[in-house]
């Protein structure tokens, strides 16, 4: 979380990255979803108020990135940017990531593949992510099978919606992009039959293989 200078009418406000998902009360958005992993901004109305003084809890609204005006835009991606480090091309143009995340990577009605994390080089950082998203995958399933993070390969990908599922939401298509996509690791998943004896307390482990 960063908090950002106060605005103009003297609101507190910070960016902060959502741990589960999140509504915008932005009345543009109508309550759209910020996942896990994407940045929100957190206004805190009348810091200074009667209304707080008298006990009353600060009024709290959260607003995705869409929400903002120019002038919070502007500073609200500069916090983001700040926490996100921006990665080279090798064409010398610089990619500045506004969120990094996971897609599972396979066939339609069959266990992922691999994973791709979108918006970083950093290794760590992506298994992390890409571990998250296979053991939340996992749980959903409630598989035997237990996912476990295997080879990695860094590299630029575009992402294009191929199709829409209403249920399972969209499926994406990756296609190399040196020029353009974003910073992007792969991680192949292996599935192996040890699942954890403790599902809730057993955090996955990224092995290299
Ligand atoms: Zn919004």
């Amino acid at each position: 979380m960063i908090k950002l200078e106060r605005d103009r009418y003297g609101n507190d406000g910070s960016v902060v990255r959502a741990r589960t998902t999140h509504y915008c009360e932005g009345y543009r958005c109508n309550q759209r979803a910020i996942n896990a992993g994407e940045f929100y901004y957190r206004a805190v109305a009348f810091p200074g108020s009667e209304v707080v003084e008298k006990g009353n809890p600060p009024w709290v609204m959260k607003l995705c990135r869409d929400c903002l005006n120019d002038p919070m835009l502007e500073r609200f991606d500069a916090a983001v940017a700040s926490l996100l480090p921006s990665v080279t091309r090798d064409n010398g143009t610089v990619y500045t990531p506004r969120t990094i995340r996971a897609v599972l990577i396979g066939p339609e009605d069959d266990a992922p593949e691999a994973v791709m994390v979108l918006g970083t080089h950093d290794v760590d950082r992506a298994r992390t992510v890409a571990a998250e998203e296979a053991r939340r995958y996992w749980l959903e399933m409630g598989d035997n099978d237990y996912p476990r993070l295997g080879d990695h390969k860094t590299t630029w990908m575009r992402r294009d919606i191929v199709s829409f599922d209403s249920i399972d939401g969209p499926y994406y298509n990756f296609t190399l992009d040196r020029e353009h996509g974003a910073a992007a690791i792969e991680f192949t998943i292996r599935w192996e039959i040890d699942a954890p004896s403790d599902p809730a307390e057993t955090p996955l482990e990224g092995i290299e293989s």
